[in-house]
């Protein structure tokens, strides 16, 4: 029975819109011309404030998006130097870094200054891959979470459904995350934009449902399942299937250039449920 107990994460894209690798579902890639907000960093005090104001909504994690194929220095000093400050006025949050493809080495030094945990997703199957990114490998990606766990950090490692992928590889990309054992695992249900590529979402709510009870069933009771992008789309109004299948946590907020509910709305929507919102981090 699923504790009446929701992890709340909120994302900020730290860096945003800049990136020339091809993933076809990603509206951060410079080669379809989404209609996004595009900018270099934003500035520290912003990004603590912000910070300050998630945590203020009930947020435990707090996930600091950089657009780009992966680490570079430059980049791994700013988040260190966003992390430190973040770590130094709040407490009891725990920090997500995700920036790419990433190096043990790398890793290491990001929490070296207060980095908890990495978010990497595994986006599809190995099989599928190529049809939705040709810049860059699944192994690559796999690599990076492989190092994650190496460097000592919590993983938090999922992908996206309905790229129209099939049932089969549904099967091989939850194989593979659970594989993994990451400490969280967001479940990202594809929203379609008119300049990707990749066009319908080949999803149903009910196949949606199916794929929160088997990762359930894979990451065992205290893991941390989160409907991430995607939610309101599948699940708007119907939100207690989702935390029945085995979902334990939401995003609030925005999501990467997507707009989600406002955190109020989503805070209604948990009390109208019966659920609370968790209030220490987990495990
Ligand atoms: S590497 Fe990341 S930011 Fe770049 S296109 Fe792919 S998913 Fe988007």
């Amino acid at each position: 029975m699923m504790k009446k107990e929701i992890f709340l994460c909120a994302i900020n894209n730290i860096l945003s819109g800049t990136c020339n690798e091809d993933c076809k579902f990603c509206t951060q890639s410079v080669r379809y011309h989404a209609d996004i907000e595009r900018y270099s960093y934003k500035s520290i005090e912003r990004i603590v404030a912000e910070a300050k104001q998630a945590k203020s909504h009930g947020a435990l994690g707090y996930c600091l998006v950089t657009a780009g194929r992966g680490l570079d220095k430059k980049k791994a000093t700013f988040v260190a130097k966003v992390a430190e400050a973040i770590k130094k006025e709040i407490e009891n949050l725990n920090l997500i870094a995700c920036n790419g493809i990433a190096t043990i080495e790398q890793l290491r030094y990001l929490k070296d200054y207060g980095i908890d945990s990495y978010n990497h997703n595994l986006e599809t199957s190995k099989s599928y891959y190529e049809k939705i990114c040709t810049t860059h490998s699944w192994e690559a990606r796999y690599e990076t979470c492989l190092n994650v766990k190496t460097a000592g950090l919590q993983l938090c490692s999922g992908g996206i459904w309905g790229m129209g992928e099939s049932l089969e590889d549904r099967e091989s990309l939850l194989e593979a995350i659970l594989s993994l054992e990451p400490d969280s695992t967001p479940l990202n249900f594809y929203i379609p934009n008119d300049a990707l590529p990749i066009k319908g979402r080949n999803i149903t709510k009910s196949e949606a449902l199916e794929i929160i009870q088997k990762a359930r069933k894979g990451l065992g009771e205290d893991r941390l399942l989160m409907v991430a992008g995607g939610r309101e789309l599948i699940f708007g109004g119907t939100e207690r299937e989702m935390f029945d299948a085995g979902a334990n946590s939401i995003v609030i907020g925005n999501y990467l250039t997507t707009s989600g509910n406002t955190p109020h709305k989503d805070k209604a929507m948990l009390e109208h449920l019966g659920y609370f919102v968790a209030t220490s981090c987990h495990g």
